[in-house]
């Protein structure tokens, strides 16, 4: 018994998390000293000799990408280790088919015997507890499910009070110091707030309304939220179209509570998705109204008609003009000033916005002026090149971009694959030499397969895609449109003293 007991080099796993944790404290059944005490009277009763122990405290069970967990895998491969003993399975982890692979796959494989104290398992003793392990796992991973849920529930129900639970208000409103679940006016800024509806409501575009606010020094909510700004970012100073955009948009401000306009994946994930606005929890009258629903329709009903109104085609150069200055994209916009003669302006978007800050300086050109200088600068070029020369390397530029992509994207993808079936592989012989139960063999499989569907689906529609030479009309003239010029051009800067370049992507010797 003891010859048997001194090959054991024991490493023992605790771990802690919020799970475990209720409003009285750390529940006292999972603290880390009963952990370690039930732990260690194990080790002491099986004259056991302990090498080390990896204790995971705040890591909740759902992920096996824990610090000391990797640890202990760490030790096990170098073989410092090899018995592993935990209070329970769900220290192990809570995620079944991760913890059935540990069980049923890793350890066996590596030869290390492991013992879950109070589920009596050892994978040394045939036993039928070991039988059970897959279930209580599944077990361990339905618990998690469930308290993720009946904690969301519990946000839900204080949401649908109208309770307010989010970490910062709206820019206009404060937390209540004596209810932090209520809304106040912050006298500071909610008369900004009621400007900006105003103005909005007088027929002010958001633009308009951006050079209003930033000649007059009015402080913009990022900047007033105190959020660190660091030294490139002098921008957090100047209000733009998409805040206003945010601010007329924040039914908020109509006194009615919107919470839940997004949500987390599922309980495994961190990651957060924008819900559709009918999901989102609206409980009106808790807190003071800044404008009424009346002028908060009216503005949104301007917004989709203004909008509307903008929506134009793409001019032939826009997206290629920047600034030679500070490199910023130059926009270009319509002037209506002059309705019986519209036509389009350029300059730069730093200096338009504020130009009081002098962020930049005015670069304004008329658009059509710049765009014949250019078109005519373009077609000078041609003419230094031979014209099947042209046609040769614009078929090549479109080609070489789009099979190289779609060839990455294959490569990665096929590796995906080969591994898959590389693991499929090792789960079938791993069946066959009884390594692993029916249901971790059917999970296992299930996902497998599922994964390999859909990269096989992928890879079909790429095997579709067959690459299309651009057809250039090369008999006389040459067309130039916004595809051929964003191929052949990477950029045209204009400076303050109104100079044009145009950077080619290729070299006229070519
Ligand atoms: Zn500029």
């Amino acid at each position: 018994m003891n010859l048997i007991n001194s090959y054991y080099k024991v490493g023992i796993y605790i771990r802690l998390s919020k799970e475990d944790i209720n409003k009285n404290g750390v529940v006292e059944s999972e603290s880390i000293i009963n952990q370690r005490n039930l732990l260690l009277s194990y080790i002491e009763k099986n004259n056991l000799s302990l090498v080390d122990e990896y204790v995971d405290d705040g890591y909740s069970g759902t992920t096996f990408d824990r610090p000391n967990f990797n640890r202990l895998l760490k030790d096990i491969e170098s073989g410092n280790i090899n018995m592993v003993i935990t209070k329970d399975l769900s220290r192990l982890g809570r995620d079944y088919i991760q913890s059935g692979y540990y069980l049923e796959q890793y350890f066996p494989m590596k030869r290390v015997r492991y013992v879950s104290i109070l589920d009596n398992i050892d994978t040394y003793l045939d036993s039928t507890n070991n039988d059970i392990a897959p279930f209580k796992s599944l077990f361990n991973d339905m618990q998690s499910k469930d308290t993720s849920k009946k904690i969301r529930s519990i946000l839900k129900n204080k949401k649908q009070q109208g309770k307010f639970l989010g970490s910062s208000p709206s820019f206009g409103y404060l937390k209540d110091p004596n209810d932090k679940h209520k809304l106040i006016i912050d006298y500071e800024t909610a008369p900004i707030v009621r400007r900006i509806f105003d103005l909005a409501l007088s027929g002010k575009s958001k633009d308009e309304i951006c050079s209003i606010l930033n000649n007059d020094n009015i402080i913009t909510p990022i900047v007033y939220k105190g959020r660190k700004i660091s030294s490139r970012c002098r921008c957090a100073n100047i209000w733009t179209s998409s805040t206003i955009h945010n601010i007329l948009s924040n039914l908020m401000y109509t006194g009615s509570m919107v919470q839940g306009r997004q949500s987390k994946l599922n309980y495994k994930s961190k990651k957060r998705i924008v819900l559709d606005r009918s999901n989102w929890i609206i409980v009106p009258n808790t807190h003071e109204p800044i404008v009424s629903i009346e002028e908060f329709e009216l503005v949104n009903k301007k917004n989709t008609r203004i909008k509307l109104k903008t929506t134009r085609d793409k001019l032939l150069l826009e997206g290629l003009i920047y600034c030679f200055e500070c490199n910023s994209l130059l926009s270009v916009r319509c002037d209506k000033r002059n309705k019986n003669n519209i036509h389009y302006i350029v300059n730069c978007n730093k200096y338009v916005r504020n130009p009081r800050l002098h962020l930049c300086s005015s670069h304004f050109i008329i658009y059509e002026r710049l765009e014949k200088l250019v078109l005519d600068s373009v077609k000078k070029y041609f003419k230094l090149i031979d014209r099947d020369k042209i046609a040769k390397l614009l078929q090549n530029i479109n080609f070489s971009c789009n099979l190289e992509k779609i060839n990455n994207e294959r490569i990665s993808l096929n590796n995906k694959k080969n591994k898959l079936l590389l693991n499929l592989k090792k789960i079938y012989s791993d069946r066959e030499n009884m390594i692993i139960g029916d249901e971790s063999y059917k999970l296992l499989l299930y996902n497998i397969e599922l994964e390999l569907k859909s990269i096989n689906n992928r890879l079909n529609i790429l095997d579709g895609y067959k690459v299309k030479h651009i057809n250039i009309p090369i008999d006389g003239f040459i067309k130039l449109d916004r595809k051929l010029l964003f191929y052949i051009i990477d950029r045209i800067t204009v400076s303050k003293e109104k100079k044009v370049i145009i950077y080619y992507k290729f070299n006229k010797s070519l």
